[in-house]
């Protein structure tokens, strides 16, 4: 389960008003939790909550980087092979195919190319003479042990302070609010070392599992949605790109969407309001 718990009874009351909104419009589920409930749901939070909001039909992922492994396995299994090169090489190549990518076994050519190169795809579009507003919202982390018999059992947004909880295979994961900053800026991860203190009065943190904090990047275009569909210049260049705060949901649909759209198909979704031509003069 997701939730998020509440520390005032103004806000838990707003957070049930909109989720009742949210349910009748979307038929999304959620419960709410009174404090005493709560305490029996979580029992190692010590923080004083006036009570919770648990959505119950989410899934999430205790291991992103398995996820991706089984992506590539299943991938691989239909047929398809990975390999890795720098994308900064690419070439439009006007004699054989088209495109022409540098990889350690050697050039790879191909008719079309996908640019779904997240936060770094001006990468390849800018040379491209493509310039899309494409900003980042950067994000931290960091995992934690707990103490001996504590327990977390739902992901757990402390919503009044800004930080989240996440019961994850390496550990409690601790996660930041959004940062405003260039995607190539050095590390400045004094949000994570103040949640990280209220965190510790919330719950029982151990200690710090990871060697420094993790941290993210969120590919945002003005209206947060993403870039998906042909290249208006290019022959065979198609883009996948801006996911923002959604990619890890979105990225299998807009692969599947994207793949129709290439072949001919019809898509699953109507990927117009998703043209890259929009932000292009
Ligand atoms: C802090 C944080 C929290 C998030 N939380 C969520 C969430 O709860 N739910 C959700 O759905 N999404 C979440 N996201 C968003 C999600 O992670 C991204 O939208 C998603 O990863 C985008 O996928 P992508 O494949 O488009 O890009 P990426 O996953 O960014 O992949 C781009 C790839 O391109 C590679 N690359 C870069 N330069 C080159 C080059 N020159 N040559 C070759 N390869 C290159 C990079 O190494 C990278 O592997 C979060 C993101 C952050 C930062």
């Amino acid at each position: 389960g997701w939730m998020k718990v509440f520390r005032t009874e103004a806000a838990r009351d707003a957070a049930y008003k909109d989720a009742e909104k949210l349910s009748s419009t979307f038929g999304v589920n959620h419960q709410k939790l009174s404090s005493s409930e709560l305490k029996v749901m979580e029992p190692s939070i010590r923080a004083d909550l006036t009570g919770g909001l648990r959505w119950t039909d989410p899934w999430s992922i205790r291991d992103p980087h398995s996820l991706n492994k089984a992506y590539l396995a299943y991938f691989q299994s239909l047929g398809g092979r990975l390999v890795s090169g720098d994308a900064a090489t690419l070439e439009h190549i006007l004699e054989g195919p088209g495109w022409r990518v540098a990889t350690p076994e050697g050039p790879l050519e191909a008719k079309e190319v996908v640019v779904a190169l997240g936060p770094w795809a001006d990468t390849v579009t800018k040379k491209l003479g493509y310039r899309f507003p494409l900003a980042v919202k950067r994000g931290y982390h960091m995992h934690y042990g707990m103490a001996e018999g504590a327990q977390l059992n739902n992901w757990v947004l402390d919503a009044e302070k800004g930080y989240f909880l996440a019961p994850m295979l390496r550990g409690i994961r601790l996660t930041t609010g959004a940062e405003f900053a260039n995607r190539d800026a050095p590390k400045t991860p004094v949000q994570l070392t103040r949640a990280e203190r209220v965190a510790r009065e919330f719950f029982p943190l151990a200690e710090r599992r990871d060697e420094e904090p993790w941290m993210g990047a969120r590919p945002c275009t003005p209206d947060m949605m993403p870039i998906i569909g042909k290249a208006p210049r290019h022959e065979g260049l198609w883009f996948a790109f801006g996911h923002a705060h959604h990619g890890m949901t979105l990225g299998p649909v807009t692969g599947r969407a994207l793949a129709e759209k290439m072949t001919g198909e019809k898509t699953v979704i109507d990927i117009k309001p998703f043209r890259p031509d929009r932000f292009l003069a």
